[in-house]
């Protein structure tokens, strides 16, 4: 036993009993990071690896959950199930199998390619993947699981059923009953057959709980975007989030319906549409996608650009487009910006930014509202959520995957449809549900916190994250002379932290080398001889305009010299 958790629980290291026990590792109380565990005598199973994306970002690209329970309990791990592609889900699972020995992970359809496609740019990763299907079962000692197939913004996404002694433990994923989905729909059947069989426990997912009624159906936006795009006479750019296949294939067919030929910008949206394409996800009549080589000869009515950047991130094809920086294209009158999306929390300043600037240039801009219906979310609303209860008639309820409020309101509609009060458990991560065979308690937690991890895949110290906090908000970009005798022999080099992936942005690295390299002859032409201060003096402020004018973020900059 080690010390005490927020709550005053003391921490346990490691169960030696053949209670059931439920907790998160991460996704309580925050939107990322999803992980959770489920456990019972010698066996463990973990549901999800996610990663969470800093609102701040102080340097670090990423924030994981503390491996530390599952480092000290390897032995009982059985596998990782997990139920869908998104990063909050899977996102960590390069991170996670570099501390954790995990025999088997199970995954289903495109999430497999996904993790395939993530694990590739990892060396020494080469897990053993399972993949599981609707009607997959997987039975263990004290567990036997399997799926019930949901609706959710990627497609493949699942629910899990943990068969127990004392009853179904039901993990929802992330879903929405979508009664017009483009995938197959929700297997209803299975959840009326597990609450026959008797529901020990819900984990739901609560991120839409505060949104009354129902999410709209993808379908729906499907039509709006048609309609719309038959109304565009120019030239259409339209942004997506990258992993939203379903939604990326509407705008395909609504492109060839009107003729249009479709042009991916952005390196996140090209890797999906490839993936997809190989896969059957996304399906076109041959010659529908194009190349930025063959796009320019083509009138305007006929183009359909699919970009990201719907979020405003400035180095995304979107943003760069619209501050007139993007290599291949320049907006004209006439252009159409449809943001097929939604503002996640912290980015609405960057796309108003964005907005702004693509009004400026001349083009008109269509967002998301209820007159245009551009995007709906992958998430249960507040009805939903109630007939997921209804359908599974839990004895106990656990909310998940939100924060506080969304937890709070869940829990609310779920004693509305009719579960105890007294079995509802709104949890911290790391909180330890138990079901011992006549009580049900929260006394103990596991270790659980957040690992930050920078762009270089690695683990970030929280006191280095606060010292960068005051530093600051921009991360760090050093330069890197090589000289010989003051010459310099080669382009200067850029490393960032925090500031850029420097494997994304070649193009702003690139200029950032050049201007360097032409501060630095212009400067040692003039003056023969190298002085450090005096070269700095020279360089920083010229350099740190030059970096804000194409990025609007000041990280700091570090100059290396290196003569020989
Ligand atoms: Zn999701
Ligand atoms: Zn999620």
């Amino acid at each position: 036993m080690g010390t005490i958790n927020n709550k005053q629980l003391p921490i346990i290291e490691r169960f030696n009993d053949n209670n059931i026990k439920i907790f998160a590792l991460g996704g309580l109380d925050e939107i990322g990071k999803n992980m959770y565990v489920v456990e019972c005598d010698q066996e463990l199973i973990i549901i999800d690896a996610g990663i969470m994306f800093p609102g701040d970002n102080y340097g670090i690209d990423y924030i994981i959950p503390d491996y530390t329970y599952l480092m000290d309990n390897v032995d009982k791990i059985i596998g990782l199930f997990i139920t869908h592609g998104h990063e909050d889900h899977i996102g960590g699972i390069p991170y996670l199998l570099r501390k954790v020995s995990i025999p088997k992970i199970y995954a289903s359809g495109i999430a497999v390619g996904l993790i395939k496609n993530k694990l590739s740019e990892f060396s020494n990763l080469s897990p053993n993947i399972i993949e599981y299907h609707n009607d997959s079962v997987f039975k263990f000692q004290n567990f036997e699981i399997s799926f019930f197939k949901t609706n959710h913004s990627i497609p493949d996404s699942s629910g899990i059923a943990i068969k127990t002694n004392q009853g179904y433990i039901l993990h929802t994923g992330d879903f929405k009953f979508d009664f017009t989905p483009l995938s197959g729909h929700t297997e209803y059947a299975k959840l009326t057959k597990y609450a026959t069989e008797g529901v020990l426990c819900l984990l739901s997912d609560s991120t839409n709980a505060q949104v009354k009624k129902f999410t709209t159906s993808e379908k729906k936006i499907g039509d709006s975007i048609k309609a719309i795009f038959k109304q565009i006479k120019g030239r259409i750019i339209i942004s997506t989030f990258a992993s939203n296949v379903h939604r990326v294939q509407q705008i395909v067919e609504a492109s060839v319906e009107q003729n249009r030929k479709v042009i991916v910008f952005g390196r996140s949206m090209a890797k999906v549409v490839n993936f997809s394409l190989k896969y059957n996800y996304i399906t076109a009549p041959p010659g529908t996608f194009i190349t930025a080589k063959e796009f320019p000869h083509l009138p305007p009515e006929k183009i359909t650009i699919l970009s990201t950047g719907s979020q405003g991130e400035p180095l995304a094809a979107l943003s760069r487009i619209a501050d007139g920086s993007h290599k291949q294209i320049k907006i004209i009158p006439g252009d159409t910006i449809v943001f097929s999306s939604s503002p996640i929390p912290g980015n609405q300043e960057y796309i108003n930014r964005t907005i702004n600037k693509l009004f400026k240039a001349g083009a008109n801009v269509i967002v998301n509202s209820p007159l245009t219906d551009t995007h709906t979310s992958g998430h249960a609303s507040e009805t939903e959520l109630k007939i997921m209860l209804s359908l599974t008639k839990p004895k106990h309820f656990m909310p998940i995957h939100g924060e506080y409020a969304m937890l709070k309101r869940h829990a609310q509609l779920a004693i509305a449809t009719g579960v105890d009060p007294q079995n509802i458990h709104i949890l911290d991560n790391g909180e330890v549900l138990t079901f011992a065979p006549n009580k049900v308690f929260t006394h103990y937690a596991v270790k659980a916190g957040a690992i930050y991890v920078d762009s270089n895949n690695e683990d970030v110290d929280n006191s280095i994250i606060r010292e960068r906090k005051l530093m600051s908000d921009d991360g760090m970009l050093g330069i890197v002379f090589s000289t010989l005798n003051y010459k310099l022999m080669r382009l200067p080099n850029v490393v960032s932290r925090g500031f850029i992936y420097v494997r994304d942005s070649e193009a702003l690295v690139t200029d950032i080398e050049n201007k360097a390299k032409e501060l630095y002859e212009n400067y040692y032409s003039e003056t023969k001889k190298f002085n450090p201060n005096q070269f700095y003096n020279l360089l920083l402020p010229t350099l740190a305009d030059f970096i804000y004018e194409k990025t609007e973020r000041k990280p700091m900059i570090v100059p290396i010299i290196m003569n020989v």
